[in-house]
């Protein structure tokens, strides 16, 4: 039988925006919640998060943006990436963030395959969005440049960087009489409000469908998770949170563009932080750290990759000190952020993730999908109301992801312990993450076939000094064989890919790709030649 969480909690009926800011109206906190940290005169409050956000979602109905519609952002972090988020969701539309280190390519894939009639992006990527919007015809007076400041803003620069229009020309001057739409039921909060990109368990990355109900859901179990430490209401009072993570992928955004904002909790001198692996362990390693004082930390989490066991207890001896511990938890684009962490009153178990959240259900299942028992190793399903709507446009990628009765098949390799502890072991999914970036094998596969010297190729993800790095096994075609670099051809991928998707991990000339007699590549093969060929160091 699948596993339940130990708690269950009511899900408020309403939209995103209600959730976070109860009305269009009421008076909200002004006390400083997010702080450009280059710009500290620059931060927004509960209040004027609010404000600008509305002003923004009326200034984008104002110029033809309708409900259902998307807008992509291709960004870094700054301080309006909240607003531009919450904003097209207030104007009823979808919101879509792209990694800012994207190449052309990979931005136009995003920018049809969400099919955004808006493309926001600040003037130091403006040149690569724009090469993107000519390659798939994307109109240039729908593009819009922003920049960091407010004062711009409010000035509305009348000169236009290449033919673009500036960002506040979709900030409407006020927007006192704005209202976001309400909802009074469920079917209502199944509209879907963001699309996160994620390959999930196979093929290219594809647009995840976050609903209202799925981001309250996440955030109203993570709220009810951090209430269970007995100091909780001293502890959100002190909370302060440090906002590093890149706002297009599902774990920055949730943490810091909506659950702190829920919460008041400002983004300056901190207390608590948002980690993934490699961080955690540069903190621990790098020795300038000692140069500063990081007293004020008290808490620290880390997801979105696996953080061995000894880096985690190195983090608590070097970072903590020992008065406190890092706790793992388990998160997943496609359950919007997280499902698994700790019970802040129970004991942390090194090497675990945590426990089910509320509202969540669990199942281990083998090769076959038959469960399978106590400390045994198999994928791990899970069912909750943070689970995504589906791929957008996707139907048959959803259909092999999630079963008919909602079951998400998360490609994760786990087991659980009597005390219903969850252990995630390995991958069975394609995904490789590099930094906690996801990187899909497949999409680097197609590239690599346009190259002409490939016949044929498969990309693993093999570890080396403790980092998952993507490795490409190369056929080549005969006529090729004898001036083949493999250097060169690292290098001519590097050119059409983000940094993080970069042959790193090394390309390997091989005879021929192992593969099923259905054609599909026998990864967990080359996987193990990889570990072989480099040690598992
Ligand atoms: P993403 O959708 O980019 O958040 O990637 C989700 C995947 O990251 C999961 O399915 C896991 O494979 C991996 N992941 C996330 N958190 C952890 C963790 N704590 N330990 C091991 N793997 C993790």
């Amino acid at each position: 039988m699948p596993w339940k969480s130990r708690w269950t909690i009511p899900i408020p009926t309403q939209s995103l925006p209600s959730y976070l800011f109860d009305s269009p109206t009421i008076p909200l906190d002004d006390k400083p919640l997010l702080i450009d940290a280059e710009f500290p005169e620059y931060y927004l409050t509960q209040h004027t998060y609010r404000e600008w956000s509305k002003r923004f979602a009326l200034g984008l109905q104002q110029n033809g943006f309708k409900p259902g519609d998307r807008l992509l952002l291709y960004s870094g972090n700054t301080i309006f990436f909240p607003v531009i988020l919450l904003g097209t969701i207030m104007a009823g539309g979808i919101f879509t963030g792209a990694n800012p280190t994207y190449v052309a390519r990979e931005l136009a894939y995003q920018l049809k395959d969400s099919g955004a009639t808006f493309l926001i992006t600040s003037e130091s990527s403006l040149k690569t969005a724009l090469d993107a919007a000519n390659s798939t015809g994307f109109p240039k007076d729908r593009v819009y440049v922003s920049d960091a400041g407010f004062s711009t803003l409010e000035s509305k620069p009348e000169s236009s960087v290449q033919g673009t229009a500036h960002f506040s020309n979709l900030v409407a001057p006020s927007a006192s009489s704005f209202r976001w739409p309400e909802f009074s039921d469920q079917a209502q909060m199944n509209t879907t409000c963001v699309l996160n990109y994620s390959s999930g368990t196979t093929g290219v990355p594809k647009g995840v469908e976050i609903t209202h109900l799925n981001y309250i859901a996440n955030c109203a179990q993570t709220e009810y998770m951090s209430s269970l430490a007995p100091d909780y209401e001293s502890l959100v009072k002190q909370a302060r949170g440090l906002s590093f993570l890149p706002m297009y992928h599902a774990y920055g955004q949730t943490h810091h563009c909506v659950s702190s904002a829920k919460k008041g909790i400002p983004v300056y001198r901190i207390t608590s932080l948002t980690l993934v692996p490699p961080i955690a362990v540069a903190l621990t390693k790098r020795p300038e750290v000692k140069d500063f004082d990081i007293s004020s930390v008290t808490s620290a989490g880390c997801g979105a990759a696996p953080l061995g066991r000894e880096s985690a207890e190195d983090f608590d001896r070097t970072v903590a000190k020992g008065a406190w511990q890092l706790r793992q938890g388990w998160g997943m684009t496609e359950i919007t952020c997280s499902a698994i962490g700790f019970d802040p009153t129970s004991s942390f178990v090194s090497g675990a993730v945590g426990e089910l959240n509320p509202n969540i259900e669990g199942c281990i299942v083998d090769e076959d999908g038959k469960e399978v028992g106590l400390e045994e190793r198999g994928e791990f399903w899970v069912r909750g109301p943070n689970v995504m709507k589906g791929y957008w446009r996707k139907p048959e990628a959803t259909a092999e992801t999630m079963t008919p009765d909602r079951w998400l098949k998360t490609g994760d390799i786990a087991y659980r312990d009597k005390d219903g502890l969850i252990y995630i072991v390995d991958r069975k999914k394609e995904l490789i993450k590099v930094k906690g970036n996801q990187v899909a094998p497949a999409e680097l596969e197609s590239l690599l076939l346009d190259h002409p010297a490939v016949q044929d190729a498969a990309v693993v993800g093999v570890v080396i000094n403790g980092e998952e790095l993507p490795r490409a096994y190369v056929a080549i075609q005969p006529s090729h064989a004898g001036n083949f670099v493999t250097k060169e051809l690292a290098s001519w991928l590097a050119e059409r890919v983000a940094p993080h998707k970069r042959l790193a991990g090394g390309v390997v000339v091989t005879d021929t790709i192992p593969k099923n007699s259905s054609g599909k590549i026998l990864r967990k093969v080359l996987r193990e030649r990889a570990k072989e060929e480099v040690g598992d160091r």
